[in-house]
Formats: C-alpha cells, sequence, structure tokens
C-alpha cells in the first residue's frame, strides 16, 4: 500500500541510510590494529579488512540486529547495506535479512565481491549475490571496489545485476588507490548504480548511477571532502558503518558543506537525504514523530538533541516512545556484547 498524504507536524517519512555496513556494528572497542595506519589503504588493510576475516554467521547476526536497532531508534526504517565476511560468505545476505526483519527494518542488501582473496573468493561473492537476489531477497550485486577487482570480475558483476534487474553497489574512489575507477566503470554503470564516496572523481567523470556521500567516515579516514554538488549525478546520504543516524549524518554532511564553502545551507543536505527515497522508495510509507517541531532543514541543523519517538512502518507501530515493539532491546545489546567479546578475541589472533 503507499502512503499518499504528507508527514504530519512534527514528522518525516523513514530515514533512510544509503550506504551502510551492518558488520560493522561489533567493531566498536575492538583491540587497535597491529601495525598503525598512515594511509587510507593501510586502514584498510590493518583494520577493515582484518574485521571482515575474523566475521563468522553468529557475530553477523548480532551485529545485524544491533544496527537495526539503532538504525530504528535513530528514525532510519530502510538500510541500504553493503556485506563482506571472506570467511562465512554463503547464507550470509540471509543472516543479514532475517536479523533486520526481525526488528522490522527494511534491508537491501549485497555482497561485496572482491578478487583479494584470488579469483575463487570472488566467484564465492557473486554466487552469493545470484543466490540471495534468486531466492527473492531484496538487494543489488556488491562489489568492493575496482581497485580490488579484475575488469573480468567487474563485468562479471555487471552482468549478474543486470539479469536481476538491479544496480551494483560499489566503493568508487574513495581514496587514491582508485583514482582509476572512472574509466573502468564508464562502460558498465548505469543509472540503477549506487557509488560509494566519489572523493577523486572527476567533476564530469561520467558515470551514470546515485552518488553516496558518507561524510563522517570520509573526515575518519581522512580521504578528503567529496564536494558532492559538483557532480551532475543525484547524490544521497550514507554512514559507511557507523551507526544510522541519519539526522546525525545531515547534520554533518550540513557543516562540512558549509566549511567548504559559506554560501552552503542546510537544504542542499537535506536534499541528499531525501534522495534516500528515491534508491529506497518503500521508506516513502513509513512514519517518524520525532521529538522536535517544525521539521525544518535550518531547524534540524541546529537541533542536536531530536529523537525518533514513534516510528511506523507500512501502518505497522515498531518504534513506540523510543522503545522497540517487536524485539527486545536490551536482549540485543547483551547478546551483541557476548558476540563483540568474541570477534575481539579472534582479532587479537589474526596477524
Ligand atoms: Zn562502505
Amino acid at each position: 500500500m503507499t502512503t499518499t498524504t504528507e508527514p504530519g507536524p512534527g514528522q518525516t517519512r523513514g530515514l533512510v541510510c544509503a550506504h551502510h555496513h551492518l558488520y560493522s556494528a561489533l567493531a566498536r572497542g575492538m583491540p587497535p590494529p597491529p601495525n598503525v595506519p598512515h594511509t587510507f589503504i593501510e586502514v584498510l588493510e590493518n583494520i577493515w579488512w582484518r574485521l571482515d576475516r575474523a566475521l563468522d554467521l553468529d557475530m553477523l547476526e548480532w551485529s545485524a540486529k544491533l544496527a537495526a536497532l539503532e538504525a530504528l531508534e535513530a528514525g532510519c526504517t530502510a538500510i541500504i547495506d553493503h556485506h563482506e565476511s571472506p570467511n562465512a560468505i554463503e547464507g550470509s545476505l540471509t543472516v543479514i535479512a532475517a536479523a533486520c526483519a526481525e526488528v522490522g527494518v527494511r534491508v537491501s542488501t549485497c555482497y561485496g565481491i572482491t578478487d583479494r582473496h584470488g579469483a575463487e573468493g570472488a566467484a564465492r561473492g557473486l554466487a552469493e549475490n545470484d543466490r540471495y537476489l534468486s531466492e527473492g531477497g531484496r538487494g543489488l550485486v556488491g562489489v568492493h571496489a575496482a581497485f580490488t577487482c579484475t575488469d573480468d570480475s567487474l563485468a562479471a558483476a555487471a552482468e549478474l545485476a543486470s539479469k536481476h534487474r538491479v544496480g551494483v553497489h560499489i566503493h568508487v574512489a574513495e581514496g587514491p588507490d582508485d583514482i582509476g575507477a572512472a574509466d573502468r566503470l564508464r562502460d558498465l554503470a548505469t543509472d540503477d548504480w549506487l557509488l560509494i564516496h566519489g572523493v577523486h572523481l572527476p567533476d564530469d567523470h561520467g558515470l551514470q548511477g546515485t552518488i553516496v556521500h558518507n561524510p563522517r567516515s570520509n573526515m575518519n579516514n581522512s580521504v578528503g571532502y567529496a564536494a558532492p554538488t559538483r557532480f551532475a549525478n543525484p547524490v544521497a546520504l550514507g554512514t559507511d558503518g557507523i551507526g544510522a543516524d541519519m539526522l546525525a549524518e545531515f547534520r554533518l554532511a550540513y557543516v562540512r558543506h558549509r566549511e567548504h564553502d559559506l554560501d552552503a545551507t542546510p537544504d542542499a543536505a537535506w536534499s541528499w537525504l531525501e534522495t534516500g527515497w528515491d534508491v529506497f522508495p518503500e521508506a516513502r510509507n513509513d512514519r517518524v514523530t520525532w521529538s522536535y517541531e517544525p521539521i525544518e532543514p535550518w531547524h534540524l541543523a541546529f537541533t542536536p538533541t531530536i529523537r525518533a519517538v514513534d516510528v511506523e512502518a507500512d501502518g505497522r507501530l515498531l518504534l513506540q516512545n523510543g522503545t522497540p515493539t517487536r524485539v527486545d532491546a536490551d536482549e540485543i545489546r547483551a547478546k551483541a556484547r557476548e558476540q563483540a567479546t568474541r570477534l575481539h578475541t579472534t582479532l587479537e589472533s589474526l596477524v
């Protein structure tokens, strides 16, 4: 059922996180990496690529449940997830989808294929995307990034996406190591692709698709400012795995834009949040009642304490007075802590 009515006073539609990594919710508090990273590629090698190798399906289940719970509590009802767990590939997308369904949050997921673990690893990733989509899962076809894939793998991902009539979800030019991405992807990308980051893309890169801007992650990784207003593409907002508090990401997107350009207004960052409803249209049916009104970009940009009070998805109440109705938040947090301890112990033993 499509709700055509506008949200009421103090309400928005369900917010959309257009790029998330649900597997990273247990990373907080993880042991420090064995080598201190000094470049973006060293951040990937020493932190995120160690984390994804340590994951098993039990850790993933509770990571996804915790992340979905935190999304719901922040008024985010739709998550576009990008997943990698090279030692637990088969079935991983179903685990993520089931975890989100339990909490009640919508998810579109994908497995980010890569040749980092050889051609066989890429093939297993592709097969997981194919299996999940063939079984009717809501998702896209994932690619980690052009710089970790062969041209054959990129072409295979584009072909699989076309077979399932979905787009490809891929990191593009996040850091200088992926500077050649546009030339390698230009003949493959279509307007249903999600191009994540684009920090190092030229203004006239010629790629079709929606660019997803992740300002907090870009600042944290010191990769530079994407300056997304320079692109002709639609722009949406994501968190790149650092929670799903989209009002917080909107505020940061605005203030980072303003730092770059004193003429910037919150309307630009708000329009990026609104693009989320183009890439995940079902969230238009959802309603979030906030602890504040008016819901207006200038107010929201300067009111950092707004909370989601009630959340409805398709008319079903998922959050009531800030408390989830379908799951026990304390239980999810306790189980997630147990799995985080397992994950952090595994990480300490990885070289
Ligand atoms: Zn990402």
